[in-house]
């Protein structure tokens, strides 16, 4: 707590405070950022998210550092605590860890060092979405997937996701056509492969979930986060050696 309190900039004390006050008469700040914490997807250097709700000062200087255009601000319609800090979307681009974001976060919210640097969530299939599930023919998730290992086919040619491989890049995510390749059913996700995360209930469902079982579980937490992934090797980003003055160490497995 003390380290978090020191990272915390005047403006984002202000915030966080004004957010905490407000939260009073809705159970708690404990609660709301636990909700939070499972929530989101959250850029590279989050140590986490309770610590970067508190610590973020809402300065968007992250999202206007990405190159890519995937970091958004968690909406007040999802969260009141966590409102404005940065989340990921992969609709049209994915993460390369080139850490573009965390050099640019003035507060320390995004920071490196620690086991989830490079982790930030992990890739489920949607079987009434993923093309594979209903007829044979696509494996562009696996083939497109820069983390050799995260992505295996089954008996059947259908993706199976390896979350001790996986780094929630996205690139899944991003490449999959399924929407374009089935006819529109608004029951159904618009990708056959989401990046969810490691701490929401749909995490759990180890690789393949239904829609409804991601729109339910993506948001919801989960007693036991799944562990970050300890054996995928990213190509893109920066080396082991790289780091940011006064952010500390990178982790050894990035
Ligand atoms: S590491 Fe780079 S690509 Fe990934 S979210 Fe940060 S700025 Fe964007
Ligand atoms: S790219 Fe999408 S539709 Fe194709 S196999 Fe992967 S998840 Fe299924
Ligand atoms: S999120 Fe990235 S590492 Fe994980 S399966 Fe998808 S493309 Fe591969």
């Amino acid at each position: 707590m003390i380290e978090v309190a020191e990272e915390i900039t005047r403006r984002g004390f202000l915030a966080a405070g004004a957010v905490g006050a407000a939260l009073v008469g809705v159970g708690g700040f404990g609660a709301v950022t636990g909700q939070a914490d499972q929530a989101f997807v959250r850029p590279p250097g989050t140590t986490s998210n309770v610590k970067l709700v508190a610590a973020c000062n809402r300065c968007d200087r992250c999202l206007q550092a990405c190159p890519y255009g995937i970091i958004t601000p968690a909406p007040l319609s999802e969260s009141i605590v966590a409102y404005g800090t940065p989340t990921l979307a992969f609709a049209n681009g994915f993460c390369d860890f080139c850490m573009k974001c965390v050099d640019a976060c003035p507060t320390g919210a995004l920071s490196y060092g620690g086991e989830a640097e490079r982790d930030l969530g992990v890739a489920v299939v949607v079987k009434d979405a993923c093309v594979a599930w209903d007829w044979a023919g696509c494996t562009v998730c696996k083939d497109e997937c820069p983390v050799e290992g995260a992505i295996t086919l089954d008996d059947h040619d259908r993706p199976v996701v390896h979350p001790d491989f996986c780094d929630g890049c996205g690139k899944c995510e991003q490449v999959c056509p399924s929407a374009s390749l089935r006819a529109y059913d608004a029951s159904v996700a618009e990708k056959g492969i989401v990046v969810v995360s490691r701490a929401s209930e749909a995490a759990q469902l180890l690789g393949a979930v239904m829609s409804a079982e991601l729109e339910a579980g993506r948001t919801a937490p989960a007693a036991q986060p799944v562990a970050p992934h300890s054996k995928g090797i990213h190509p893109d980003g920066p080396d082991n050696t790289r780091s940011a003055e006064g952010k500390g160490a990178l982790h050894e497995n990035a």
